[in-house]
């Protein structure tokens, strides 16, 4: 099977002399899965989901996302992945305030020069699709955090990514809007989207995932099977 994300021995280690967030993580995700990076706080996930999106640069160690060898990438080469071939989605949302619900999620198709009609009717597909189309002038100030992640999760999406991640997705959610946005993750990989999601919530993981990858002190403790995949029946 084709493997979406590789990681090769990587270690991450922070400037400041203290212990590495990452020590020595080997792992290959293969394309259709739902992965959970599990672990307790301080652990390592967001390190190394940075590390996958391309957002920050391991210390040793290689990276492979989507056959890409990020190492390989300059600065503009690192921009130009980030923005076409993963969308990552953070616990706070991160969206612009100063700009509408469909201008938010437009932003990664004009950075990577899509043809402006094309990207405004992929944007209103994905914006029916997560069901906040009647939100498409708002602004963030004036959405639900659950109508905020459904705009993250369709600015996310906008380009097509191989790979989209999703860091502590409902952490800032009361649960019903939580639930919600589970079920959208759950929807978009029936579709075939490769997800990692990371979560300290074991239930989460083990709900939501094919696999669970367990870490601790940024090391991998345990890297088992979650649910059951898509189209196998329980018994
Ligand atoms: P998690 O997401 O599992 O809570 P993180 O990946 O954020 O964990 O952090 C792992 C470790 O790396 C922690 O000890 C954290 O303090 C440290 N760390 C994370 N980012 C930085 C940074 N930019 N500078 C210094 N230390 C960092
Ligand atoms: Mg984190």
């Amino acid at each position: 099977m084709n493997q979406v994300v590789v990681l090769n021995n990587v270690s991450k280690v922070f400037g400041d002399g203290s212990a590495p967030a990452l020590d020595g993580i080997t792992v290959a995700i293969p394309g259709g899965q739902v992965s959970a990076v599990m672990g307790p706080s301080g652990s390592g996930k967001s390190t190394l989901l940075n590390l996958v999106g391309g957002l920050d640069r391991p210390t040793s160690g290689s990276v492979v996302i989507d056959g890409e060898d990020l190492a390989r990438l300059n600065e503009a080469g690192l921009a130009r992945f980030r923005r076409t071939r993963v969308g990552i989605i953070f616990q706070f949302f991160n969206l612009l305030n100063n700009l509408s619900a469909v201008e938010n999620v437009l932003i990664p198709a004009q950075l990577a020069g899509a043809p402006a009609p094309l990207a405004r009717r992929r944007a209103d597909d994905l914006m029916e699709r997560l069901e906040i189309a009647e939100f498409r002038n708002k602004y963030p100030a004036r959405m639900s955090g659950g109508q905020r992640q459904r705009v993250a999760i369709a600015r996310a999406l906008i380009n097509n990514p191989a790979l989209l991640l999703a860091d502590e997705p409902t952490g800032a959610l009361d649960s019903r809007s939580g639930d919600q946005v589970m079920a959208i993750l759950d929807d978009l990989n029936r579709s075939g989207q490769t997800i990692v999601l990371v979560t300290h919530d074991a239930r989460l993981a083990r709900t939501h995932a094919t696999r669970v990858i367990e870490l601790i002190d940024g090391r991998v403790a345990r890297d088992a099977d979650g649910r059951l995949p898509v189209g196998v029946a329980a018994r």
